[in-house]
């Protein structure tokens, strides 16, 4: 992770988010009319890389689509946030991976279809040529063994991987073993761990929990509005984020880590890139949503300032 200025490479799911809102829930077997359809662009790969690509650092997005009219919309809205699509694949005979989401009184329901998601391969993740200096992150929404193929390849070339085990999911210690940076939740650390965590913890329980994962990788728990404690072999560090209004905290999550991706990419010490993407998480709960929510480089440049 020394000085330089890299590319960020990042393997994952892209979603199209459908969100029915209505007065109230349907029970099974019902029918409820609703008040309005929403479609949002996401995914935690395509979250994460707009996220990076916004920090203005050359971003590419590895991933797969169906052949359907969602494809080719998410296409166009990831183009338009500068994300590099070289190594997206249409898929036959699948659909784009598709979220199907109701909301009535403020409670949700959401059924996630992977589709094209789940085809993403080996082959897939062979395909871009990372360097010393890329950074190559990505999340649990694509098959566990294309991960760990992206990742030893990406190793081999010197770059940095950067792991967001979302959603929590059983992972083996070889693919573990492969990751320069983890990055998680309460909920994923209390999942990988075992560990029975709860939101308003001290961070030095978090940090005790973290420890069983942080060999030989710097281990990162964000924390929500209290920040991100890393593990980095020293004494555990605790980053503050800024004191905002949260008016929607979707995404916040992957704005921190594609831009965590993006400034280490730039060569940033991991402590600089720490305080950076707690700022741009910090700007993007302000807003409504999660893809269309990412700060650009110069909102948060202004932000730190
Ligand atoms: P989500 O699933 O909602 O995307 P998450 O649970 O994966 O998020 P969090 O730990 O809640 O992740 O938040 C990630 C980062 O976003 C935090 O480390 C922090 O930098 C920022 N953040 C989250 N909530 C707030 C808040 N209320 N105020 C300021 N920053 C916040």
């Amino acid at each position: 992770m020394g000085p330089g200025m890299g590319r960020v490479f990042v393997a994952g799911s892209i979603n199209m988010d459908v969100v029915a809102t209505a007065e109230r829930h349907p029970r099974i077997g019902e029918t409820v009319a609703g008040e309005a359809v929403l479609y949002f662009p996401g995914g935690k790969g395509a979250n994460q890389a707009v996220a990076s690509a916004k920090q203005g650092v050359p971003t590419t997005l590895v991933g797969r689509l169906g052949t359907d009219a969602f494809g080719q919309e998410l296409r166009r809205f990831l183009a338009a946030q500068g994300v590099d699509l070289g190594f997206v694949k249409d898929t036959e005979g699948t659909h784009s991976g598709t979220a199907i989401i109701t909301i009535a009184n403020a409670d949700n329901t959401i059924v996630v279809v992977p589709g094209a998601n789940a085809r993403v391969d080996a082959k897939d993740v062979a395909a871009p040529v990372l360097a010393r200096g890329d950074v190559a992150v990505s999340q649990f929404e694509i098959p566990l063994p294309t991960i760990a193929a992206f990742f030893a390849r990406a190793r081999a070339a010197g770059a940095t991987t950067v792991l967001n085990p979302a959603p929590a999911k059983r992972a083996d210690k070889a693919l573990l073993d492969l990751v320069d940076i983890l990055i998680l939740n309460e909920t994923e650390l209390g999942f990988l761990t075992g560990t029975e965590l709860k939101d308003g913890d001290p961070p030095a329980r978090f940090a005790e929990a973290a420890r069983s994962l942080a060999t030989g990788k710097i281990v990162c728990v964000t924390l929500g509005k209290r920040g991100v404690l890393a593990l980095t072999g020293g004494e555990p560090l605790l980053v503050p984020s800024r004191a905002v209004k949260a008016v929607d905290t979707t995404g916040a999550g992957d704005c921190f880590v594609g831009a965590l991706a993006s400034q280490l990419a730039g060569g940033k010490e991991l402590r600089d890139a720490l305080a950076y993407a707690n700022v741009a998480a910090s700007i993007c709960v302000q807003r409504m949503g999660a893809a269309p929510s990412m700060p650009t480089v110069d909102e948060v440049r202004s932000a730190l300032s």
